[in-house]
């Protein structure tokens, strides 16, 4: 939320506004003084009359208005564990998780029409587990950057006739940082020059040693293709789900993270939502960033409405003033009052956000007289 308008970037560079106006006509594009302009553009135009703009370190104002509460012990509840799948190109990743939606819907919700909402829920043996499809993206990125735990496992998809790649080294260090379980998928199996044992090797040389070859990483060799061995790979997740015991509380004001958000022409700013604690519920009033309001339906990845949703569950949401930033977190406030003035707030620090340095010296006393 880091925009600010000409007006306030020049008087912090302590420059006449027509002086920025120009040089954005200069690079074709045409503002008035009281447009807002993003910190990437504000930082360029800076530059050129030699100031350096940074961001400031945001303090993360919603965390501190929504203090968590520490859970009680016993209104704590297990959860379904959240995966994500990660690894090279074409290793599978989406033949992988296609194949896991198609087969592993329950009955019940078969006649649902599945809809693409960025994450969705299966079910093996009565027990769901929840899949983000969003791993190298940028909300991906965001969270971890926050140092939030979003997934709980990463499905590490290693192609057996192709081996570890770059990537694949990419996404081990991505899931150690983020401190995940990594579950290992030797994919395409049934392929002709498939060779698990040589994928074993140049796991081994990474750090991790395979459960067979007498270390404890999990491997499951599977062909997303012919749809095998998936059952024992979400099997797998279920074991290591049921060893780390994940819980949350599911009675009390939900809060979570934003997957996926955008603008939609009929039904407005909608965002897919993944619920960490508490239960989310139609006309609730949340705030996630800027963006607030009361939730006026949810849809589940089935592309059903649902009028609530619990711990580890995505869903659509609507109702938001605006589209909300990917990885940010969202919060269910007291009333609608408070949503908004929390988010009149996140705003109003985003629009002191930046500061100037160099020459001229723009410091942060002169930012906060303003
Ligand atoms: P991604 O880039 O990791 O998402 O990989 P994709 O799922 O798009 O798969 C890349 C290619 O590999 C596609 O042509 C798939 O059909 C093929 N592929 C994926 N899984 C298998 C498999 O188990 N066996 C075979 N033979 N091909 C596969
Ligand atoms: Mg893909």
């Amino acid at each position: 939320p880091a925009n600010i308008s000409i007006r306030d970037l020049a008087d912090k560079m302590n420059m006449a506004a027509i002086e920025l106006i120009k040089n954005l006509m200069k690079k074709g594009k045409m503002a008035t003084i009281n447009q807002e302009i993003d910190f990437e553009l504000a930082a360029q135009v800076a530059e050129e009359f030699d100031i350096i703009v940074e961001l400031e370190e945001e303090k993360d104002l919603l965390e501190e208005i929504f203090k968590e509460v520490e859970d009680k012990e016993e209104d704590l509840e297990a959860r379904p564990p959240v995966v994500v799948v990660m690894g090279h190109v074409d290793h599978g990743k989406t033949s992988l998780l296609d194949a896991i939606r198609s087969t592993h819907v329950t009955t019940r919700e078969a006649g649902g029409i599945t809809q693409h909402i960025g994450a969705s829920t299966v079910t093996l043996n009565g027990k769901k587990i929840t899949f983000l499809d969003t791993p190298g993206h940028e909300a991906f990125t965001a969270m971890r950057m926050r140092g939030a735990q979003v997934t709980d496992i990463a499905i590490l998809v290693v192609a057996a006739d192709d081996g570890v790649m770059p990537q694949t080294i990419e996404a081990i260090n991505h899931a150690r940082a983020a401190g995940v379980e990594i579950i290992v998928a030797i994919n395409k199996m049934d392929k002709q020059g498939a060779n698990p044992d040589r994928v074993k090797q140049e796991l081994a040389d990474q750090g991790l040693l395979v459960e067979d070859w007498g270390g404890d990483t999990i491997c499951v060799p599977v062909s997303a293709v012919k749809g095998e061995g998936l059952d024992n790979l979400l099997e797998m997740v279920l074991l290591v789900a049921e060893m780390n015991n994940y819980k949350a509380n599911p009675n009390c004001k939900a809060r979570g993270t934003i997957v996926e958000a955008q603008l939609d022409k009929g039904r407005g700013p909608v965002a897919t939502v993944l619920v960490q604690r508490g239960t989310l519920k139609v006309g609730d009033p949340i705030v996630a960033g800027c963006a607030y309001g009361r939730i006026r339906a949810m849809v589940d990845d089935k592309g059903r409405q649902v009028k609530k949703a619990g711990p580890s569950t995505p869903v659509e949401i609507l109702g938001l003033s605006e589209v909300p930033v990917a990885g940010d977190m969202f919060y269910v406030a007291n009333s609608d009052k408070q949503a908004r003035q929390a988010a009149d707030k996140v705003k109003a620090q985003g629009r002191l956000q930046i500061l100037g340095q160099s020459q001229q010296k723009v410091s942060l006393d002169d930012l906060y007289n303003q």
